[in-house]
């Protein structure tokens, strides 16, 4: 019988390789003057701007372009929303990677208020709600990804003393349409493909196994990871393969509209300090610590929760990961730790001292990493379970 559940909001969603050339009509469908946001990896210098410029100009709009370089922060949002007020925008349209989507996404939100972000995000400052309205938000990804095209949240990151990553998040920022084109991904450099997938892979496993899971999502989830087991390695291997851009820019997709439902997990609940206290991207810090996680989670549940439901779940996981359907429930588990281990060797996942970190920073990522995601995550993990997972991905070298 299927449980009772409810489903927020979703974009209107264009999904396939080429769709890119549908933009420009959708922003015109809302008024003439874009603003366009863009990140750091140039959309502008590359293979698709021409084609998209002209696409612009054809439907006679006037667009403003605005870049950002990084991961947003609250003041660079605060300073494009007080540079773009009263220029008339109709619509704020965002190509990129995560970043460049989540600037997009809260500047649209915050453009006709016209107040600062710090009154809403979340665990910072007033947290005063959010009553719009909203400009129109059209988002096209460009990487595979954080899955921000189909969310109502746009994360903010600050860094030096006090750094946080943290969400500004309300139902009406989710974007009017998403523009899912997988020929983005030809121009995405392999590290970036495999952070990103991890991502992607992560969002769909801790979805799957949320505390607020239900079965809509669970559909989704389990599709998004089928199309992530069979892309993702191809993709890092070969960005030239058609098939492989397609199933992991779905893969991505789906996470978005799962997480957005669902909530996440541990693996999150760490990426949140680890991402605001250190230069690792988002993606990496996903990618590098779910196996762990995972084991973690599997260890946790079976020592003290041997009933929960969630062991079953990671069972399914495991068997869909690895295609073998005969394992039973505790092989099936073994298997995709494994499974989940052999992926962060081959797409080349750096540890965490790559990025600077040290055992003896574990205690204030710890101390950290009790935000929103970790509230979902299938058990409540002790502190020293937390730090378990950092100390497995610490580095390579201490391990072997
Ligand atoms: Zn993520």
């Amino acid at each position: 019988m299927a449980r009772d559940f409810a489903i927020a909001r979703l974009p209107r969603i264009e999904f396939g390789a080429g769709v890119r050339h549908r933009l420009p009509a959708l922003a015109a469908g809302f008024g003439r003057r874009v603003l366009l946001v863009t990140g750091s990896r140039s959309l502008l210098q590359g293979p698709f701007w021409p084609e998209l410029e002209a696409g612009f100009a054809a439907q006679g709009l006037d667009v403003i372009g605005h870049r950002i370089s990084g991961e947003p922060s609250p003041e660079g949002i605060d300073a494009a929303v007080q540079r773009y007020r009263g220029r008339n925008v109709s619509v704020v349209v965002a190509i990129g990677g995560g970043s460049a989507l989540d600037a997009g996404k809260a500047i649209a939100g915050l453009l006709l208020p016209g107040n600062t972000v710090l009154d809403h995000l979340e665990g910072v400052g007033p947290e005063r709600p959010y009553r719009g309205p909203a400009l129109p938000f059209i988002a096209a990804p460009t990487t595979a990804g954080t899955g921000s095209e189909a969310t109502k949240n746009a994360v903010l990151s600050t860094h030096g003393s006090g750094a946080y990553k943290k969400s500004f998040r309300d139902e009406r920022l989710v974007p009017e349409h998403a523009v899912v084109d997988p020929d983005f991904l030809a121009t995405c450099a392999p590290g970036v493909i495999a952070g990103n997938g991890m991502d992607a892979l992560t969002q769909l496993l801790e979805s799957y196994l949320s505390l607020r899971a239900n079965p809509f999502c669970d559909a989704l989830a389990l599709d998004g990871m089928a199309h992530a087991r069979d892309s993702l390695l191809a993709l890092y291997r070969d960005p030239g393969n058609a098939t492989a851009r397609a199933g992991m820019a779905y893969a991505s997709l789906l996470s978005g509209i799962t997480l957005a439902q669902t909530g996440l997990g541990s693996v999150h609940g760490l990426a949140a300090p680890l991402g605001a206290f250190f230069p690792i991207p988002h993606g990496v810090a996903c990618g590098t610590l779910v196996a762990a996680a995972t084991a973690v989670n599997i260890r946790a549940l079976s020592e003290r929760d041997p009933g929960h439901p969630a062991l079953a779940r990671y069972a399914v996981v495991g068997r869909l990961l690895t295609g073998r359907d005969s394992l039973d429930d505790g092989d099936a588990r073994a298997a995709l730790v494994e499974r989940l281990e052999a992926w962060t060797g081959l797409l080349d996942l750096p540890t965490l001292d790559r990025f600077g970190i040290t055992a003896g920073d574990h205690p204030r990522i710890v101390a950290n990493s009790r935000g929103s995601s970790m509230k979902t995550n299938p058990i409540v993990l002790q502190d020293a379970e937390v730090a378990a997972i950092l100390e497995a991905r610490q580095a390579a070298a201490d391990a072997g």
